[in-house]
């Protein structure tokens, strides 16, 4: 690890100050992803500016939605009443990132910035087109079981390893940053980019802004959501799969709304916007939730290791959707 110097900013435009004064100055929220790229020598910031105590408070507005604050922790956000019971979808995605004890130190902000987990980004000695842009992708023809299937390019199949991120596009996430130029708000599923021909640049996000909080508008159908996550094992692993899914029907069983997204398949969490548009005024019933999830998965593509992910995807989108349906509104 390079030697570093800490800085713990005051407020929000100090951070901001402070970030813009050198090329390799980073923003630290927990660290829990940042601190071991550090230690992989694949990051190397001079300064960090620990942005956690800024905004680290949940506000429950009067027409139900949640402004979050990015330095809430995880295990904070997860556990909060309004979220538990209003937007389940979220806090059991959060639930099952991770450990306990990582929980207790992420942040929100830092949950959205982590970076990928394909273990050759962490490689020095692999190729790379992330961490090294234009050296090749090793994952192509290498080890890929937990690679992408969906929007992945010929320069990196790499995937967005957040469970958080997954239930809260789908709940149609509002990002709220400070930056240089000002203030601005974008919709999560707008912040993460798909890899193309530049994988390195992995969000929109302008030179040093600064993630301060997350809305989640209200949703009143988002008391019936949930996340399901398909894994190698049964805690602390990343996703090959996960769903997250909030279901509205009607009282004749028809769909009125319903939200959809998929984690562990691309390089952003991915809005499933296609089965979306296939399930809404039809009946909820298998025929079409198979038709949701093949409209879905039509364009993916199954690389050496994963190509079971593309079925596997199908069946837990069904699954989600069956388990909602028999839920009580
Ligand atoms: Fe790097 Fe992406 Fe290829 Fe992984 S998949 S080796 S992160 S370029």
């Amino acid at each position: 690890m390079n030697i570093f110097s800490y800085h713990q900013a005051s407020d929000a435009a100090s951070a901001i100050t402070l970030k813009q004064a050198g090329p390799t100055t980073k923003y630290l929220g927990g660290g829990t992803n940042l601190v071991d790229l550090m230690r992989e020598t694949v990051e190397e910031p001079e300064t960090l500016i620990d942005v956690t105590h800024l905004a680290s408070s949940i506000e429950q507005c009067a027409d139900g939605s949640l402004i979050i604050g990015a330095g809430v922790k995880n295990t904070a956000l997860a556990a909060h009443g309004a979220v538990r019971t209003q937007f389940p979808v979220l806090s059991r995605a959060i639930l099952t990132g991770a450990s306990a004890q990582i929980r207790n130190v992420a942040t929100v902000g830092g949950n959205i910035l982590q970076r990928t987990r394909c273990r050759y980004f962490y490689d020095n000695a692999a190729h790379c087109n992330k961490r090294e842009p234009l050296s090749g992708c090793d994952a192509v023809k290498g080890f890929n079981r937990y690679h992408a299937i969906l929007g992945a390019s010929e320069s990196c199949v790499a995937t967005h390893p957040s469970d958080m991120c997954v239930a809260m596009v789908a709940l149609d996430a509002v990002v709220h940053l400070h930056g240089p130029a000002g203030k601005r708000s974008l919709p999560l599923r707008d912040l993460h980019r798909l890899p193309g021909d530049t994988p390195e640049i992995e969000t929109t996000l302008h030179p040093d802004e600064l993630i301060t909080s997350v809305e989640i508008p209200a949703l009143p159908f988002a008391k019936k959501s949930t996340y399901r996550k398909v894994r190698d094992r049964a805690s602390y692993a990343f996703a090959l799969v996960s769903v997250a899914a909030a279901l509205d029907l009607d009282g004749d069983g028809n769909v009125n709304d319903v939200r959809l997204a998929l984690g562990g398949v691309a390089h952003k969490p991915w809005r499933a916007m296609r089965a979306e548009a296939h399930l809404k005024g039809q009946k909820a019933d298998a025929e079409h939730f198979q038709a949701a999830a093949e409209a879905e998965l039509a364009e993916a593509v199954g690389l050496r290791d994963n190509a079971f992910k593309i079925e596997l995807t199908k069946r837990t989108i069904v699954a989600v959707l069956e388990e909602l349906k028999g839920e009580k509104a």
